[in-house]
């Protein structure tokens, strides 16, 4: 499975993307903390949240209206008499106790429905005077009720661990009085970028510098996948100091080094590597940007590991991702995004892609899958997708304006305007 590291293996990216889900799901998440609940937004549960009681707890109205027996209004309109009325909230004993036969209840959004009662008019179909009010539709029984315990019966899981925690299910930790939650540790993710000419943010480059952008870019990525960047100093392209900085980033979860990867002379991360003894999957994918990626691992043992909470027996994956900025960000998002998600102990997930109209043909050479920028626009459901125009895998600026990449398969050398394509939000 894992290669020679001098071979090189250029894989379809399916293959390869196939290759780090299946070593993602060979990783373990790191320990467990308990925190805040708003805290917990954006992190990975480490627990299951089980309802505390049913939910709903009562039969809910879903309307402002009446309670009513469905039966009492089989042929509208009908006349019933009012005998009290249900605020959400109200204590049992200022309720009516039972809805009777020819009787009803004002009802308001969000409160128990009496017994009795099989349904809710909405207050627009009717007509009240005083202890009276006229119906002018049937309803069915059930009709604008939920019944207890319907979303959820107590003691049913209603979030696992594994999942990654956005709006909805902090509202529903919330709703079940969990003020902490239980999530995994964020893993460590060491970012080490490679190259003579790259500078710090803070420098002025000369000439022929340029600067540090890629860090920034995988920082943020990292960030918002779960994980905890560690910036490493830029390495020079010179293999003693490569080879310490690469050391040094091994002690983190995982390791992405950018630029080097290429077959340029002072392209040195992959032979670094693998004079350390590294295992390579891939040193390769048939994809633009990014063809040169590089996925491998370094076995655990003495240093650079070191014993972090059970992790010394783990080996350290690591990624070469090319340094073209464009292709860094492509690179992450479709190999290490599912290895870092395995660690921050999220439950797998397959990529997902969208579909849109192309508003203007494209053109491009056959043999790679494509990941190009592009800006989906549009109103409503309708929904229209072109390519950015870019100067290539090096063009920031022209990223920053896409809001998404148009895949292009590596058999298509023309895509019509109007033809459906598939699409990957950035
Ligand atoms: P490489 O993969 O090292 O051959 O680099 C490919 C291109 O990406 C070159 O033009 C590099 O100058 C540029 N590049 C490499 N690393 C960075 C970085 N950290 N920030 C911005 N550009 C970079
Ligand atoms: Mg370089």
């Amino acid at each position: 499975m894992a290669v020679a590291p001098a071979r090189s293996v250029v894989l379809s990216f399916e293959d390869a993307r196939g290759l780090v889900e299946e070593q993602a799901a060979r990783v373990h998440p790191l320990g467990t903390e308990s925190v805040d609940l708003l805290a917990a937004a954006g992190r990975v549960l480490a627990e299951s949240v089980l309802a505390d009681r049913d939910i709903p707890p009562f039969p809910r109205s879903t309307r402002d209206g009446y309670a009513v027996r469905s039966a009492d209004l089989a042929r509208p309109p009908a006349t019933l008499d009012v005998i009290g009325e249900i605020k959400a909230g109200e204590k049992p004993n200022k309720r009516p106790p039972a809805i009777g036969p020819g009787q009803t209840a004002g009802i308001m959004t969000g409160a128990p429905v009496p017994v009795g009662a099989d349904a809710v008019v909405m207050v627009e179909y009717s007509a009240r005077e005083e202890n009276r009010v006229e119906i002018t539709r049937t309803v069915v029984a059930g009709e604008n009720v939920v019944p207890r315990g319907a979303e959820a019966r107590q003691g049913s899981v209603l979030l696992d661990r594994g999942q990654r925690l956005n709006d909805a299910a902090i509202a529903l930790a919330a709703s079940v009085g969990k003020s902490q939650l239980r999530v995994y540790k964020r893993p460590k993710v060491a970012v080490l970028t490679t190259g003579d000419e790259i500078v710090e943010v803070g420098a002025t480059p000369g000439p022929t510098q340029i600067r540090n952008s890629n860090s920034y870019s995988l920082a943020v990525q990292i960030q918002e996948a779960g994980g905890e960047p560690v910036l490493l100093p830029i390495a020079p392209d010179e293999p003693q100091a490569l080879r310490r900085l690469i050391e040094q980033g091994l002690k983190s979860d995982l390791l992405l080094v950018t630029g080097g990867v290429s077959l340029g002379r002072y392209d040195l991360v992959e032979q670094v590597l693998s004079e350390m003894g590294a295992e390579f999957f891939f040193t390769g994918a048939k994809i633009q940007p990014g063809r040169p990626v590089v996925f491998g691992r370094c076995s655990a043992g003495p240093p650079p590991f070191e014993n972090r909470e059970g992790w010394a027996t783990q080996p350290r994956y690591f990624f070469g991702l090319p340094g073209n900025p464009v292709s860094t960000m492509v690179t992450f998002e479709l190999f290490a995004r599912p290895m870092l998600e395995a660690l921050t102990g999220q439950s797998p997930r397959k990529l997902t892609f969208l579909q849109a109209r192309l508003k203007s043909e494209i053109r491009v050479k056959t043999g790679l899958k494509r990941f190009l920028p592009a800006i989906l626009s549009g109103e409503f459901e309708r929904a229209e997708v072109e390519l950015v125009k870019w100067q290539g895998s090096g063009d920031i600026a022209a990223t920053a304006r896409a809001n998404c990449y148009i895949i292009i398969p590596p058999d298509r050398e023309c895509i019509a305007a109007g033809e459906w394509v598939a699409l990957m939000m950035r």
